[in-house]
């Protein structure tokens, strides 16, 4: 019989928790004409609209229950829910990220919260117009670290933070020493949109002015010229991939090829949440290169389990550590293979360990009934009873 098998826990480095509440309700069409991404983010907005406070921590619970189950212990939650759904912010103006760190601290998974700034366009949820409240809703979060709690930040786009409030947040986080994370380049109109305000693309603008560095990681990152990719290069920038959201979404692929052969780092994140498998994902990767060239083993199997792990870890600053899966050899997915990237099924991932404690014990969490429950709760009370 062959020996169960330890490997190093998965890392999620880019998800929106909230957005596992619409997991399979955008994919009729809307009936307004062409789907597209820009479709889909009103059935999100409405979501994001709608979810209590309380709402939030069961959805998020369930988002990080199912991290757990499929072997990652971290996850960098870019978290832009900030206020009442008219605009008004809370009482204490962190309170719903502070609801997503109480989901994954119960649930056991490190959390890197990375606080949105969003300052224009989106809905009044989103916003924080004054980056100085930003600072401080910051500076009052990073007072909730803990061993498995860290906090970063995350202008979300071009399209959403200007470049002086943009130049703001990121000089905050090098003065801090915090990870960087920001949407770039997901979808053609946004690359149009910067060239009309700014006269250039996405990621030159934030070369021009000295925002990419190795604290830097840019989500998606998939329409760039050859010239993007050497900026990212030069300066030590990352990039983090989400397949699943993107193929689900119509964004295209990530040139991971060339990334890789640039020496940029690439990891993974489960971003939409409308899967949650890393491992798939790491195989996302390579498979939507091959479907565009039309060949095939065009990244090594080595580099693509390292962005489902340390590359993750490395741009959510997290520190080396034992968190760890067992996967089981007799699982039908794996069973006599010998690749862990493109044999494991989920169902394969067994026991998940964070800091020492036991999350995940032979496929199952402890809280898993409650969770699940208080989450279909939420489901048949926000959407349609199912
Ligand atoms: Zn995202």
């Amino acid at each position: 019989m062959s020996e169960v098998r330890s490997c190093p826990g998965l890392v999620s480095a880019h998800s929106h928790a909230f957005q596992r509440a619409i997991r399979g309700r955008t994919e009729q069409p809307s009936g307004v004409g062409q789907d597209t991404f820009w479709t889909w983010r009103e059935a999100m907005y409405q979501a994001a609209n709608r979810l209590s406070p309380e709402d939030i921590y069961d959805v998020s619970r369930m988002t990080f229950l199912e991290m757990a189950l499929a072997g990652i212990t971290a996850v960098g939650e870019f978290h832009y829910l900030h206020n009442a759904p008219d605009g008004t912010r809370y009482d204490d103006s962190n309170l719903l990220a502070k609801q997503v760190i109480r989901a994954a601290t119960d649930v056991g998974l490190r959390i890197v919260l990375l606080n949105t700034a969003y300052v224009r366009g989106g809905q009044p949820r989103f916003l924080t117009p004054s980056i100085d409240d930003f600072i401080r809703d910051t500076e009052d979060l990073r007072g909730c670290s803990t061993e498995l709690v860290s906090i970063g930040v995350a202008p979300h786009s071009v399209r959403a933070v200007p470049l002086d409030y943009l130049r703001g947040v990121i000089g905050y986080a090098q003065t801090n020493d915090l990870p960087i994370h920001m949407h770039l380049a997901e979808q053609p109109a946004e690359i149009e949109v910067c060239l009309d305000e700014y006269g250039m693309r996405p990621v030159e603008l934030l070369y021009r002015n000295d925002l990419l560095s190795s604290s830097f990681t840019g989500v998606h990152v998939i329409h760039v010229i050859e010239d993007e990719i050497g900026y990212l290069a030069e300066t030590g920038a990352r990039v983090c991939a989400c397949p699943t959201t993107e193929r689900n979404l119509g964004d295209g692929a990530v040139p991971a090829d060339r990334y890789f052969d640039r020496g940029v780092p690439v990891c993974l994140g489960s971003d939409s949440n409308v899967q949650i498998d890393i491992l798939e994902d790491a195989r996302e990767l390579e498979y939507h290169l091959r479907m565009k060239r039309l060949e095939r083993a065009l990244l090594e199997p080595d580099g693509l389990f390292n962005s489902a792990t340390q590359a993750g870890r490395e741009s959510l600053k997290l520190p080396a550590n034992k968190d760890y899966f067992t996967v089981d050899p007799n699982d039908p997915s794996i069973a006599g293979g010998a690749d862990i990237v493109f044999s494991t099924g989920r169902s394969a991932i067994r026991d998940v360990y964070v800091n020492g404690r036991q999350l995940v014990g032979n496929g199952r969490h402890a809280q898993q009934d409650e969770i699940i429950a208080r989450f279909k709760a939420v489901q048949k009370r926000s959407f349609r009873p199912n």
